[in-house]
């Protein structure tokens, strides 16, 4: 049999898994720069990690269909006769056309067009030499056409593949057939041991690993459906074993995290009396969810071992309070409080209303910000590493890198889910350094506005324990939503102008253009000047406010503080309003080109209004033709008002890398299992991890080391 398959054309993936071991380094101590070998460049370096490369999709090669049975713009394969093959164009437009024929089917022919081909090819094509091709079938001017078509010589009667053919991620100048070599030897060279046992597998309904994937690489015909859904049982127990590893990992890190000694702050007694009297400052009382919440934290705080706790809560749910008890329950204890926000804006917010609170009862407060003068902040900075300031206020940036804490006992980071994995592990180290005088760790709390449903927290932050401010304080009115197309954005400023005249304050937030940062804030100064101009003509006394993320700090703080205090009807804004900015009075939000947000950042947007007691709008202005997706998202914006939901949705609608943002750190590990759709399997596994963690830690090892590699750090997870 002569074989002349064509390199197929490479299928790329967007990012090669990066290698978990650093470049081979020579005898000299250098690293030379060799070529890497083709499975290297795809990441690829065990008989393991060959094995799980598994295919992106299959062809199905195993049917032939006749000639007169091809329809326009189906896949298909199928077998004919050379009558002639020609060259025709010129580089780099070259291709080759090659007629066929079936002499049993006089009225039909089909004709390959082909890019990419060799002499030694043409040499094969010759008449009369039997063709097997594989392709998606069209109409083309004389007869059916395969353009880039797979192909070989074949003999007649020569059998069809059993299986379904593979088709592997790959990158240029890798071709399939290599790679298909090179998965059939390492899965004939691989140690099969199961790491999961029989047990667990049985309990779980879960098949052999070795026929898992085996079959993955070559599956009949008939599992071609289920796999394309993502629900064959052979693609469940990789996602199975996948999430096992992970959730081992975390588990093993929490219990890690037992070991460590962080400072015990009591929740009763004698430190109960700032918390009282912060409590007594309040003007409201705390939402039963809210309660809850501070109970669970101020459990934690009282041992000896660091907390790990996300507190989450819908915008406006009121987390701030939560936090400032726990902040009051630290510094009763004698210990520091550093809360760290994203944001100037936000930090400037907390400072203020921390201050507020706290400051009168006695609290030392010292402000780090990246825009303050160097004297001011070498003294904030001097406060912190004396002692003299108990609660330290700032942004990440500016507390992670400069600052070194007397007595740090709680960190508290706000909107947390703005930072992946990687900054979560730098955050911990930087604190830990911060604070290496007391030998002891801070406790760590962490805050979310974005709701992260329950799947979703489990895979990603496994070892992180969970408090949900699950209910809104009482007497908000929900916002009413209403989504409009921008053929009637000049009405809807008339309409915007009478409200500001009629004293209702409002934000204007404007289209998201691109990445570019530079396009977004045009875009604003554009609109804000055009709004500034209906407002003047329509007599309205208060200037319409402008903000955006180049404005230098004291700038932005100004321009907060005239919305604030009601001095501006209208504060035309680029995104940076996103995260926790809380003036009550605001009760309108119109957001331009609503189709080019994502739906959390939509909910976040809208949560800056329905703060106080009047009823509230939010406008989704949006500009056609909407994509489905697109049109989902503003439905259901219409529609949900809780968080939760809306999360739970756009999990759905976006995968859940960018739900989180974690685009660029990634999910570590997560290569199969797709959280939306595995929910189940997510509970498997933890399951089953907690069971190996006790019962079996021998196996939990060995699939950890299969999965995560030998030098995993269980640690640092
Ligand atoms: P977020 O969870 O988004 O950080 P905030 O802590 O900023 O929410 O709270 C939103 C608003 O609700 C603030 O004005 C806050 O003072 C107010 N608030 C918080 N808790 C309560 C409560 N239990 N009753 C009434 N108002 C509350
Ligand atoms: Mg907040």
């Amino acid at each position: 049999m002569s074989v002349a398959r064509k390199p197929s054309p490479p299928e790329t993936t967007p990012t090669p898994t990066p290698t978990r071991r650093g470049p081979r380094v020579e005898k000299t101590g250098k690293a030379k720069p060799s070529k890497p070998s083709p499975l290297a460049r795809l990441g690829l370096q065990s008989d393991w990690d060959i094995a799980l490369h598994l295919p992106l999709r299959y062809e199905d090669e195993t049917r032939l269909t006749p000639l007169d049975a091809l329809r326009d713009g189906a896949t298909a394969t199928t077998e004919a006769k050379v009558i002639d093959a020609q060259v025709q164009g010129r580089a780099p437009r070259r291709q080759l056309l090659v007629r066929l024929h079936d002499a049993d089917l006089p009225q039909e022919g089909l004709t390959l067009r082909l890019f990419h081909f060799y002499p030694n090819q043409l040499k094969l094509l010759q008449p009369g030499v039997r063709l097997r091709a594989h392709g998606q079938v069209r109409q083309g001017l004389f007869g059916w056409e395969m353009v880039h078509p797979n192909w070989r010589v074949v003999e007649a009667a020569e059998p069809l593949p059993q299986a379904l053919t593979p088709v592997y991620p790959s990158t240029a100048g890798v071709p399939q057939s290599y790679l298909r070599k090179a998965v059939h030897s390492a899965l004939n060279r691989l140690n099969w041991v199961d790491t999961v046992p029989q047990a667990e597998l049985t309990r779980h309904h879960l098949p052999d690993l070795q026929a898992s994937v085996r079959l993955l690489h070559a599956p009949p015909a008939s599992a071609l459906q289920a796999l394309q859904d993502g629900t064959h049982p052979a693609q469940r127990r990789l996602k199975f074993d996948e999430l096992l590893a992970q959730q081992l990992a975390q588990q093993q890190a929490r219990a890690a995290r037992q070991r460590w000694k962080a400072p015990p702050m009591p929740d009763s007694g004698a430190a109960q009396a700032l918390p009282t009297l912060l409590r007594a400052a309040i003007p409201f009382s705390l939402t039963v969810a809210q309660e809850r919440c501070v109970a669970e934290i101020a459990a934690d705080l009282a041992l000896p071992v660091p907390m790990h706790r996300l507190l989450q809560g819908d915008v406006g749910s009121g987390k701030t309070v939560v936090a400032a008890l726990a902040a009051a329950q630290a510094i009763a204890a004698g210990w520091q409080c550093a809360l760290m926000a994203p944001t100037e804006i936000l930090a400037a917010q907390h400072a203020r209303k921390l201050a507020d609170w706290l400051e009168p009862l006695g609290v030392r407060v010292a402000w780090l910000s990246g825009s303050q003068t160097k004297k001011e902040r070498d003294v904030a900075l001097q406060c912190a590493a004396s002692g003299q300031a108990q609660l330290i206020l700032g942004t990440h940036a500016v507390i992670q890198a400069q600052v070194r804490f007397a007595r740090l006992g709680l960190a508290i980071v706000d909107e947390q889910h703005r930072f992946g994995v990687a900054q979560r592990l730098a955050l911990r180290d930087s604190l830990r350094a911060g604070t290496q005088a007391s030998g002891l760790q801070p406790h760590l709390l962490m805050m979310s506005a974005t709701p992260i449903p329950r799947t979703l927290a489990m895979a990603l932050f496994g070892d992180l324990d969970v408090s949900t401010i699950d209910a809104l304080p009482p007497g908000r009115t929900p916002v009413r939503t209403t989504v409009i197309s921008a053929d009637k954005r000049d009405e809807l400023i008339a309409r915007v102008t009478a409200l500001m005249a009629q004293g209702r304050q409002a934000y204007w937030v404007c289209p998201l253009v691109d990445e570019s940062e530079e396009l977004d804030l045009q875009n604003a100064i554009a609109v804000h000047a055009e709004l500034s101009a209906v407002g003047q003509q329509s007599g309205s006394v208060r200037p319409v406010g402008l903000l955006h993320g180049r404005m230098k700090a004291a700038d932005k703080r100004a321009v907060m503080q005239a919305f604030t205090a009601g001095e501006m009807g209208l504060l035309v804004a680029t995104t940076v309003i996103e995260v926790g900015v809380d003036v009550p009075n605001a009760s309108l939000m119109v957001i331009e080109h609503a189709e080019r947000f994502g739906l959390s950042q939509l909910h976040q947007l809208r949560g800056r209004v329905g703060r106080g007691t009047a009823q509230s709008d939010c406008v989704l202005l949006f500009t056609s033709p909407l994509s489905p997706t697109a049109r989902e998202r503003l439905a259901a914006m219409r529609e949900l008002a809780d968080g939760f939901a809306l999360a739970q949705k756009d999990l759905e609608l976006r995968g859940p890398g960018e739900l989180l943002g974690l685009r660029q750190s990634g999910v570590p590990g997560l290569r199969y299992a797709d959280l939306a759709q595995d929910a189940d399997l997510l509970e498997a596994a933890r399951d089953t991890a907690q069971r190996l963690l006790h019962a079996n830690p021998e196996s939990a090892r060995l699939h950890a080391a299969r999965w995560l590699g030998e030098g995993f750090d269980w640690l640092s997870a």
